[in-house]
């Protein structure tokens, strides 16, 4: 790290003493960098400084009625961090867990993540403290139009284009789509995106984060000169990306052994690998009770209470839920039980020390959320692109298209790292190739 680094550091610490995913993410960001980042322009400009923190960032309260008749007052966040290449794009949480730090972390994370698929979005993210579990669909919707009535000012199809995360599915999106519609008079389809697919939706949307994931973990096995055909993967989550990564691995010959949610775990030793689980994962996200416990009733398996998956022996490890969920405990457990590909799904799994051990095992390879997590976003941005086509392309075409920008981002990771003399390290090598698009669209564009 060299000296200019370290003092964007210091202050960044001392400005945001209070925002520990913040000054995490951004942390072990600065480290990955680091042999890019002796440039003199860098310093001249404070380019670093203006690529760690957000541009802008708004705070609103959300007050809302529930069913009966008590008022809530929540509190929303939109952090909007960078534009170099494109309009802001990030997704909203919804979880009581969202504070200014998370936006700001899942922001950072996004921008670089957006920046690797090649598309011309720039990085945002927000959400609520909200917590959707137990509430009606129509609190749901009171909420999703309570929280637009704040937000609708700030987005727009060239402005800032969010998206989904935690908490909110196409069932919210299809709310606040409809709110923003009602409240501007347009119906600007890509101001969100994530959007139903009779109003303006993409094919693959919903399966996109977790057949990404898949196809980047299909690249390093080929290196390898391996396949999925047989490999056991141990996932955590049951939302979105756990579905998506579940599907692609079964029909690439893999097997999903494991599930998770707050209860606990679930092991189910065939696979979470046929329709009707599919299906029941879907159930289980709507029915808002965030329990796994139910799957294990459902399919006769086993249920493990208040346990996390890293204990069951595979060959790959796919975290999907969130972010911090895995430990240094968890690591050892991950190494000592012979797997041998760590692929980040959710943003930021592993706290600093858990990817610290991972990374630097020989026993593992690893590739990073910003690299691996990407696939979803990527088909927002091909979403973004249909609607200014007032077209739309069949599944087969999305699922090419995505297919492709996984592969490009997994060489575009492998050869910058490469470049700068550091092997075979995709999350280095993802954090320069991204790190160098977005420093040089800054320059270019003055201050
Ligand atoms: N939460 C998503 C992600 O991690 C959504 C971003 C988007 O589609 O804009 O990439």
């Amino acid at each position: 790290m060299n000296e200019y680094i370290a003092r964007v550091l210091e202050n960044l610490r001392r400005q945001y003493a209070n925002e520990p995913e913040y000054l995490q993410s951004v942390s072990a960001w600065l480290e990955m960098i680091g042999p890019a980042a002796d440039d003199p322009r860098y310093e001249k400009l404070d380019l670093i400084t203006r690529m760690v923190e957000p541009e802008r960032m708004f705070t609103f309260l959300i007050p809302w009625v529930d069913d009966q008749g008590v008022t809530h007052t929540n509190h929303g966040y939109r952090v909007q961090f960078n534009s170099a290449i494109g309009p802001y794009k990030g997704g909203l949480r919804f979880h009581p867990s969202v504070t200014p730090s998370v936006v700001k972390f899942l922001g950072f994370e996004q921008t670089y993540k957006n920046a690797l698929t090649g598309l011309p979005i720039g990085g945002a993210a927000g959400g609520a403290d909200f917590n959707p579990i137990g509430r009606s669909k129509r609190e749901i919707m009171r909420f999703c139009q309570s929280f637009m009535f704040a937000l609708y000012r700030y987005i727009g199809a060239d402005t800032d284009v969010p998206a989904g995360d935690i908490g909110v599915g196409s069932r919210e999106i299809g709310y606040l789509y409809g709110a923003y519609k009602r409240v501007t008079g347009r119906a600007e389809s890509s101001a969100l995106t994530g959007k139903g697919l009779t109003y303006g939706g993409s094919r693959i949307r919903q399966e996109a984060a977790g057949f990404g994931t898949v196809y980047f973990l299909a690249r390093m096995l080929e290196r390898q000169g391996e396949t999925l055909e047989g490999k056991r993967i141990i996932a955590s989550g049951f939302g979105n990306m756990s579905w998506g990564v579940c599907r692609k691995a079964a029909e690439l010959g893999g097997r999903v052994v494991t599930l998770s949610g707050p209860d606990g775990y679930i092991y189910d030793p065939e696979g979470v690998s046929t329709q009707e689980k599919y299906d029941f994962m879907v159930q289980m996200r709507y029915q808002g009770d965030d329990r796994v416990e139910a799957y294990a009733e459902q399919f006769g398996v086993e249920f493990y209470p208040g346990k996390k998956p890293w204990e069951v022996p595979a060959d790959i490890a796919i975290p999907c839920a969130t972010q911090n969920e895995l430990t240094v405990d968890d690591a050892v457990m991950i190494l000592a039980n012979g797997v041998r590909y760590y692929v980040e799904g959710a943003n930021m799994p592993a706290t600093a020390e858990a990817l610290r051990l991972l990374r630097l095992s020989p026993k593992v390879l690893t590739a990073g959320a910003k690299a691996s997590g990407s696939g979803g976003v990527a088909v927002s941005a091909l979403e973004m692109v249909q609607n200014s086509l007032r077209y739309s392309w069949s599944r087969k075409e999305v699922d090419a298209k995505l297919r492709g920008i996984m592969s490009s981002i997994y060489d575009a990771s492998a050869q910058a790292a490469e470049d700068y003399g550091l092997g075979y390290d995709l999350i280095a090598g993802n954090d320069i190739a991204a790190f160098r698009k977005i420093a040089e669209a800054m320059i270019a564009q003055g201050l």
